[in-house]
C-alpha cells in the first residue's frame, strides 16, 4: 500500500441488518458515490455468527480497546459497568452485535478513491449516533444511543460499519471478498478528479 497513489485507496463498508431495513440502501450508495468515490465491490447476503466475530477480532487490540471505552462511557454518565475487565465486557457486545448482524440481510461493498478511508468514516459519522454529527449518514438517519442499548441489553444500531484505518480496510476486504470479485475499472469522472493536466476537455 505504501507505494501507492491516493487514489488508489480502499476501505470496507457493511450496510447492517438496520439500513437494509429502513431502505437506506439507495442513499447510502449515493452519499459514497457522489463524493467521487468508486464501488469496486458489491455483494448482499446473510452473515454467520462466525463472520461477525472474525471481523470484529481481525484487529487483535479491539477487544481491550472497546472493553476500555465501554467501561469509561458507563462511568462518564455516572452508571456502573457490568463487569471491570475490558475483555469480559467486549465479550458481551461482540455477543450483542452476533446477534444483530445476523437477524438480517446485509450489503458490503469495497469503495475506492482518494483517502477513501476517512471521507467514508467522515460521511458515515461517528459511531454512537446520538452523538454523530448532523449531515452524516448516522446522524441523519438513526438516533440509538449506548445508555439505550445498553440498558435494552443489544447492539447499539448504528446503519453501517466502516474500515478505521487502511490496514484494517485491507484486512476486511481480505476476510469478506475474494481478489476477483473487486474489479478494476475507470470512470469517467476520474479525469476531473485525478488528471493532472485536465488536458482533454477544450476541443
Ligand atoms: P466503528 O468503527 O465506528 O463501528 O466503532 P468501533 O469499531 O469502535 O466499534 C464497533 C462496534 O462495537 C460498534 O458499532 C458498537 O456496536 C460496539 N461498541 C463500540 N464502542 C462501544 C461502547 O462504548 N459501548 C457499547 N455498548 N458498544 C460499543
Ligand atoms: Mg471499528
Amino acid at each position: 500500500m505504501k507505494d501507492r497513489h491516493p487514489k488508489k485507496e480502499r476501505t470496507f463498508v457493511i450496510i447492517k441488518p438496520d439500513g437494509v431495513q429502513r431502505s437506506l440502501i439507495g442513499e447510502i450508495i449515493k452519499r459514497y458515490e457522489k463524493i467521487g468515490l468508486k464501488l469496486i465491490g458489491l455483494k448482499m447476503g446473510v452473515a454467520t455468527p462466525d463472520m461477525i466475530e472474525k471481523h470484529y477480532t481481525i484487529d487483535t487490540e479491539w477487544m481491550r480497546k472497546t472493553g476500555e471505552k465501554t467501561i469509561a462511557n458507563y462511568k462518564e454518565k455516572g452508571l456502573k459497568p457490568p463487569s471491570e475487565d475490558p475483555i469480559e465486557i467486549t465479550k458481551v457486545v461482540l455477543n450483542n452485535l452476533k446477534k444483530y448482524m445476523t437477524s438480517g440481510p446485509v450489503i458490503i461493498m469495497v469503495w475506492q478513491g482518494a483517502h477513501a478511508v476517512g471521507i467514508v468514516r467522515k460521511i458515515t459519522g461517528a459511531t454512537e449516533p446520538l452523538t454523530s454529527d448532523v449531515g452524516t449518514i448516522r446522524g441523519d438517519f438513526v438516533l440509538d444511543s449506548y445508555v439505550m442499548s445498553d440498558t435494552d441489553g443489544r447492539a447499539v444500531r448504528n446503519i453501517l460499519h466502516a474500515s478505521g484505518t487502511v490496514e484494517e480496510a485491507e484486512k476486511e476486504i481480505a476476510l469478506w471478498f475474494k481478489e476477483d470479485e473487486l474489479i478494476n475499472y475507470s470512470t469517467i469522472q476520474e479525469v476531473i478528479l485525478y488528471d493532472v493536466d485536465l488536458d482533454g476537455i477544450l476541443e
